[in-house]
This record gives structure tokens, sequence and C-alpha cells, in this order.
């Protein structure tokens, strides 16, 4: 099939390669050139585990095209997937509808014959209703439905996770455009449900969904926070509680508290509609109001813990909010870090992959190192903030000959606490 893709970030560069990958002809259209130049030469604008392989194998077949102009990318295709951002409005923190409905309005005067517009960005319920007013205003002649098709990837595992969804969601009131989608997603019949319901349930579940989850994380620092209190160990809580098969085992570690361009938002955006539709969501309105509070507690954990050193250095282990991708937006590391510049901590980070995008955040307020032992040298503490493979590696008997006092505060729980007292560190993990 012909798929035109509107937006190309962390969701539509992802989608647009397993789809080229699945024998589709792949247009992604991006607004911005430097990053359409980049792509058509060849050069990934973004990170993420395993993608690089197949950009380069359909970009180099032809089934995976680059453009800024939306009429090449929208005129003749099947399906037109609209993966533009949804970020907070600055004051209400509702999702900021100014890129869907730039889209929807851009490319209304480019359909040809019956195309299907499905939106992937993250929407508030009733945005199929506008995107399908937008397009009709524009070009009253158009033979198009529009579609609700929430995407569920995470960012690290979005090659795995287009290939092995957990579930598809299609939310659409027209039987024309579901069986165009059903076609699309004929590769993944046999393993993975396809869920066919209303626009606004489609709406809905990404929204649920991602809530649900970020309470999740809450809850499970809440018990953490128990654990550190009265002894128990958060590890066997959670293993403990996950055994019940009606909680489940997943999202319950323990850390710095969620982060990233989607539950944040997401929980807001969703707190926002349940206030405008006179319905209390209390859980989540506790969950976002804990979580941001669970940012600011983490930076008094670290500055407490360094309170009695005479200018202490800081070596700030991760910057992107989790591993696997060099995305820093509204990361937890880059949140803790601020509030301690706000205590004018001295600080070296390093990121194996955020380097660039934390360094547009942070500037010059913090120094970064070329390694995880460049930023060890001479610190007073080692604040582990991102999950990745080589900070749970680290080699801790080279880690205490560089550093000036051997004390770990381990966010994300990655070093075994017996081997760090063992090599002499202080060490200060999570709920345990
Ligand atoms: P992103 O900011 O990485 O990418 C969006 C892209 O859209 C940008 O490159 C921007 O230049 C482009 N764009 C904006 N308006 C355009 C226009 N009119 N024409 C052409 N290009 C345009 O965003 P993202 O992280 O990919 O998220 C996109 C949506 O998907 C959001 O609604 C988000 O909530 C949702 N989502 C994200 C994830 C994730 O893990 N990042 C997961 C699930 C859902």
């Amino acid at each position: 099939m012909k798929v035109g893709i509107i937006g190309t970030g962390y969701v539509g560069l992802p989608t647009g390669v397993g789809l080229a990958e699945l024998g589709n002809e792949v247009t992604c259209i991006d607004r911005e050139a430097s990053k359409i130049n980049a792509l058509k030469e060849g050069k990934l604008t973004i990170y993420e585990d395993g993608l690089e392989e197949l950009f380069q194998k359909n970009r180099l077949s032809g089934n995976l095209r680059f453009t800024t102009s939306m009429k090449e990318g929208v005129e003749n295709a099947d399906i037109v997937l609209i993966a533009v951002g949804t970020p907070p409005h600055p004051i209400t923190k509702e999702a900021d509808m100014k890129y869907i409905h730039a889209a929807a309005t851009e490319l209304a005067e480019f359909l040809t014959g019956y195309t299907v517009v499905a939106t992937k960005s993250t929407v508030p319920v009733g945005t199929g209703d506008a995107v399908e007013g937008l397009i009709r205003k524009k070009n009253p002649q158009a033979d198009f439905d529009v579609v609700s098709l929430p995407e569920f990837l995470r960012e690290g595992f979005a090659v795995h996770d287009f290939f092995s969804p957990d579930r598809i969601i299609v939310g659409s009131n027209s039987q024309r455009a579901a069986d165009v989608l059903r076609k699309l997603y004929q590769p993944f019949a046999d393993k993975t449900e396809i869920m066919f319901v209303k626009r606004r349930s489609s709406e809905t579940i990404k929204y649920a969904s991602n809530a649900f989850l970020a309470m999740k994380i809450h809850y499970i620092n809440e018990m953490a926070d128990f654990c550190e209190k009265t002894g128990a160990d958060i590890y066997e809580v959670a293993k403990g509680i996950g055994l019940d098969s009606r909680i489940g085992n997943k999202f319950l570690n323990p850390g710095p508290g969620y982060g990233g361009s989607c539950f944040p938002k997401d929980t807001n955006a969703m707190a926002y509609m349940g206030r405008q539709n006179n319905v209390n969501l209390s859980l989540i309105e506790a969950t976002i109001a804990g979580n941001d509070n669970r940012k600011k507690q983490m930076a008094q954990r670290v500055l407490s813990e360094i309170k009695d050193i005479k200018n202490p250095k800081i070596a700030a282990l991760g910057l992107a909010f989790k591993n696997g991708t060099d995305d820093c937006r509204q990361s937890p590391a880059i949140e803790i870090i601020s509030a301690l510049l706000e205590e004018h901590a001295d600080i070296t980070a390093f990121d194996p992959q955020a380097m660039k995008n934390a360094r547009l955040l942070l500037g010059d307020k913090i120094k970064y190192a070329t390694d995880e032992f460049e930023a060890l040298k001479d610190a007073d503490v080692m604040v582990i903030l991102t999950e990745w493979k080589q900070f749970r590696e680290l080699d801790l008997s080279k880690a205490k000959k560089l550093m000036r006092t051997p004390h770990i505060i381990d966010l994300r729980n990655l070093i075994n606490p017996e081997a760090a007292k063992k090599e002499g560190f202080t060490y200060r993990g999570i709920g345990r």
C-alpha cells in the first residue's frame, strides 16, 4: 500500500521504517528541512535500538522516501498517518493541537481518490471529529475517512514494538476505513489482537493506558518510600505483589519518577479532559502531583547526602529519560540536575546517547564528560539517573580509585548494594 506519514520523529520514523519493511511504499514528510535532508543522506535523526539497519535497507531499496513536500507524500496515498507532536499547553497543560490542526489543513488539498487519514499522535477525545471537519472545510470534495490509530511503542524498543505489538487499536466509525487498515495490518493478524472500536473509544484507550502505567510507577515509588522507612525491601515486595496475576509483574521498578515525552504530558492532558467533562479523575491528579514532587525529593536526597562535604562534585550518570534512547524530554535526570543546579551544585554528566539533546536543555550549566569514568574523576558522589546497561556493569573498583569520596546514590537500583559496600562505597538505592 502507499502510505504517507506526516511527522518524522520518535513515532513517525520507526513507524515509517517498519511499514516499509513490510513491503509498503512509504513517504515520510516533515516540515523540518534539516531532518529530511539528513534522512535523505542516510543519517538517522533519532537514536533507537535496531533502527539503523532497517532504515538503510528500506531507504536504499526505494520503499522509504523522505520529503518536505506535503503534496509529494499525500497525493496518491492510500493511508496518511499523522504523527506530529501534541505537546502540553504551557499554562493549561491540555494537549496543544496546533500541529495536528495544521497538518490536517495542509494535507487536505492533496487528497486524491479514497484516502484514510489516521491519527497516530496521542490526541484528546473528539480530535477525529475536528480533523474531519478541517479537511472537509478545506476540500469539500475529498473522499476520505478519519480514524484513530494510537501508537503504543516504547522509546528504546520502538522497532521491537512495531513488529510485536501487544495489540493494535483501530478507532473507526467507517467500515470502509476499517477494511483498509485491516489490509495494512494483515501481516500481524495471526499473532496480534487487532481491536476495532469506536473512534472516541480508541482516543480514550491511549490516554487511559498511559495514565494507568504512570499510576503504577507512582504507586511502586510510594511503596519504595514506605519500605525505606519500615525496613522492608521493595524488590521482595514488588515480586510478591507482582506474582498476583491480577497485578502483574511489569512496571513495578522503583525509581526517580516517570518522565519522557508521553507520561507527564498525557496524564496532564487526561486530567484536563476530566476537569472539562466534570469527571473526578482523582487518581490521575494525585499521580501527577506525586510524581512532580518525587523529582524534587530525589534532588533533596542527593543534597542531604553530600551536605557535609566542602564544594562537593557530583557525577551524574545518565541524562536520557530512560535507556535505549537519546530523548531527554521531561527526563527525570534533567529535572533532578536542574533542581541541583538551583542549589549551585557542581555537576559533570555523561550519557551514552543523550549528550547532544541534554546540551540543548542544560547548555553549559554543567560539564560534559566523554565517558562515565571521566565524569567520576574527583567526584564526591556518583548519582545514577538512567538505567543504561554500562552503568549496571560499571567497574566499581576503577570508579572507587577515581572518585574523591566513594559515595553512590543509585536512583535506578542498578548497582548491587553488597558489591558496592564490599568495594568501600557508601551506597543508597531506592526502597531497600
Ligand atoms: P516528535 O516531536 O519527535 O516528532 C514530531 C515531528 O512532526 C517533528 O519532526 C515535526 O517537525 C513534525 N511536524 C510537526 N508539524 C508538522 C507538519 N505540519 N508537517 C510536517 N511535519 C510536521 O514527536 P513524537 O515523539 O514522534 O510524538 C508524536 C506523537 O506521538 C505525539 O502525539 C506523542 O504523544 C505520540 N506518541 C509518542 C510516543 C513516543 O514514545 N515518543 C509513543 C506513543 C505516542
